[in-house]
């Protein structure tokens, strides 16, 4: 993590007040949480319209933060401590960021797209470890606060740095990657979330595209080729960077030849190497994740044949594509933590084939910010699935009754139920599974389908 004292953060930011008794004072981490401070801490207080950080400014110093940031027109800074007097404490900590990140020796790989990020920086990070110091993003830390809180983490010594990028509207990215300038940059796929904000899928693959706005020169570009919205607007030029395509489709730079899914994973082999490989999470969209990761571990110098013992002891962070045991039996894919018609399409497939389960039930529940179309997205949805494949659908939420709607053109009425409440949900589901049935379970976050995983276990 940064560690800088006071005459030298002066050096990388404006600081307002004059600090010169503290010039010596050293901060080690920066948190935004004045619960969680470690000693030596930066705090950062930021004023929102109900809540002020800067009445924790003295706790957090109490509790042994070394220092921290108060903003210009917040009246009575206590100029007895070691504070920092800036003009916006969220515009000093990104601007430390990126100073501290232009001081590192460090390499970046950004990650974007509409879904599989945090999988693919899970993954990435796993192969990259092979051969180099790697340090990632915490968990969902993926904005414009998050990102740079994972930069000032960084440690002078490591290696690699593998980014998560998110975004809710246009020039979000642009903004992350010219912070993080990544030496490699992922784009995983182009979904439909955040329709309402951006208007359109092109509105989307556009914003998603702004990531190459920060890609170092002859630095990787690796993306979705099976998505010709990423494939018309890359076949432009781009300024001087490597782009490689990963997908199903045998046109892609990085292809899956064989995959074979059992409860404990994917087996496949791919068309750049004779090695077979094991990933150990559930899902052909797992895969294509994976090759994202490939890709970029291999620009980094990491044979593919050495790949297998970067998949190993690989964990995905909660609630994504996880497979858990039930009371009666029944094994649940609990893939509660969101939804959008690009997720639910891959997680249905994912269940459909699964082998060894007599019984395949799929809860599912409203995908939340699609925009006007929201009906018709959860109605095709409906449509797609087949009866030769999955036994039940339960929904739960206004618009997953219309999935339910739309399942009736595959399966017949008495095997498509749909809920309002959970609690009858649950009852009717209870009833429905054994030894053989696998359930998934699956909505946008606001939903909250993991009261159903839990009532089940
Ligand atoms: P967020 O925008 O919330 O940060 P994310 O992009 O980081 O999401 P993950 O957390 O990795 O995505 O995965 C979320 C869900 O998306 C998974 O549980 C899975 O259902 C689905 N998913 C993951 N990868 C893909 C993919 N390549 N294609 C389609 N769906 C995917
Ligand atoms: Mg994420």
């Amino acid at each position: 993590m940064i560690k800088r004292t006071f005459h030298e953060i002066t050096q990388m930011i404006t600081v307002e007040n004059d600090v010169t008794a503290f010039k010596d004072t050293a901060i080690s981490g920066v948190s935004i949480d004045s619960r969680k401070i470690t000693k030596g801490n930066l705090f950062v207080p930021f004023k929102g319209e109900n809540s002020d950080g800067h009445r924790f400014v003295e706790d957090a110093i109490k509790k042994g933060a070394a220092a921290a940031f108060w903003q210009k027109d917040v009246p009575n800074p206590p100029l007895h401590l070691p504070i920092l007097v800036v003009e916006d404490p969220l515009i000093a900590l990104q601007e430390l960021a990126r100073k501290y990140r232009d001081e590192l020796d460090v390499k970046v790989v950004g990650i974007t797209g509409s879904n599989g990020k945090t999988t693919t920086k899970d993954i990435t990070a796993n192969l990259l470890s092979l051969k180099y110091k790697v340090q990632k993003t915490e968990g969902n830390f993926n904005n414009e606060i998050g990102l740079p809180l994972t930069i000032l983490g960084l440690e002078e010594d490591t290696e690699m740095a593998v980014l998560e990028m998110g975004m809710s509207s246009r020039g979000e990215i642009d903004f992350l990657t010219r912070l993080a300038r990544p030496e490699a940059a992922i784009i995983t796929n182009i979904g439909e979330s955040h329709l309402l904000d951006l208007g359109s899928r092109e509105g989307i693959a556009e914003a998603k595209l702004e990531i190459v706005n920060g890609l170092q020169e002859n630095g990787l570009l690796t993306y979705y080729g099976d998505e010709p919205l990423l494939t018309q607007q890359l076949e432009r030029s781009t300024g001087k960077i490597v782009k490689k395509t990963f997908g199903r489709n045998p046109k892609n730079d990085l292809f899956p030849v064989e995959i074979e899914q059992n409860d404990t994973g994917s087996s496949f082999a791919i068309n750049a190497s004779k090695a077979t490989f094991f990933l150990p999470v559930l899902g052909t969209h797992n895969v294509l994740n994976a090759m994202a990761a490939m890709t970029v571990a291999n620009f980094f110098g990491i044979p593919f044949e050495e790949m297998n013992a970067g998949f190993a002891g690989l964990k995905l962070t909660n609630m994504r594509t996880e497979l858990l045991e039930g009371k009666m039996g029944e094994k649940i894919i609990n893939d509660a933590y969101n939804a959008s018609p690009t997720s639910m399409h891959a997680a249905i497939e994912l269940i459909a084939q699964l082998p060894g389960y007599k019984n395949k039930i799929l809860v599912l529940g409203d995908m939340l910010e699609l925009g006007p179309e929201e009906e018709s997205f959860h109605l095709k949805m409906g449509e797609s699935i087949d009866s030769r494949e999955i036994d039940y659908v339960l929904t739960f939420g206004k618009l997953g009754k219309w999935i339910a709607e739309g399942a009736k053109v595959s399966l017949p009425a008495d095997r498509i139920l749909a809920f309002t409440e959970k609690q009858p949900l649950i009852e009717a589901l209870q009833k429905l599974v054994n030894e053989e049935t696998i359930v998934l379970v699956k909505a946008s976050r606001g939903m909250k389908l993991e009261e159903v995983v839990s009532a089940l276990q």
